[in-house]
């Protein structure tokens, strides 16, 4: 416990994401988006611990996760624990919890899958079958996927990257 205060400074206000499954910490950065922040990051993967044998960390200043970020959070870690800093303190902490439908957060790659169509497009939607090991299936045309097959609807940052590149 105290080798692991020592390798992670504590945040004076902010969040730190807890628990997340090993090898997680920099998907769940860049798919919530919390990797474009210039506030300061704290990031330990890998991280021995007890409850499990080890486990990412992320710690990070001045930023409060929405719904749509902890849930992006529990698809990926269910386990993840979420901590609000202020002072120095932990004011609240709750863990992830995975819905029992994900909407709009996953894209269906069936493309004859309605989810899909050209004409009218509709928003996804996957009900939970199992939360760990993750197996979700589409709502509309009942295709399972597990977590490795998953792909995540990121739209905005990628417009963000475009703009970016086009400016470039
Ligand atoms: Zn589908």
């Amino acid at each position: 416990m105290l080798e692991e205060k020592l390798k992670i400074d504590k945040i004076s206000k902010g969040t730190v994401i807890d628990h997340i499954d090993a090898g997680y910490a920099l998907t769940i950065l860049s798919l919530t988006g919390i990797d474009e922040s210039k506030n300061l990051m704290t990031i330990g993967v890998n991280v021995s611990s007890k409850k499990y044998q080890t486990k990412d960390i992320i710690k990070i200043e001045n930023v409060f996760l929405n719904e749509t970020q902890m849930q992006q959070i529990s698809i990926l870690s269910p386990n993840a624990t979420i901590s609000l800093i202020e002072n120095y303190k932990v004011i609240e902490k709750k863990k992830v919890e995975l819905p029992k439908t994900i909407k709009k957060l996953i894209l269906c790659i069936n493309e004859t899958c309605i989810s899909n169509s050209e004409k009218e497009p509709i928003s996804t939607e996957f009900m939970v079958l199992e939360g760990k090991p993750l197996k979700i299936q589409c709502l509309y045309c009942e295709r399972i996927y597990k977590l490795e097959e998953i792909v995540f609807t990121s739209k905005e940052k990628t417009e963000k990257k475009i703009i970016q590149r086009i400016q470039l």
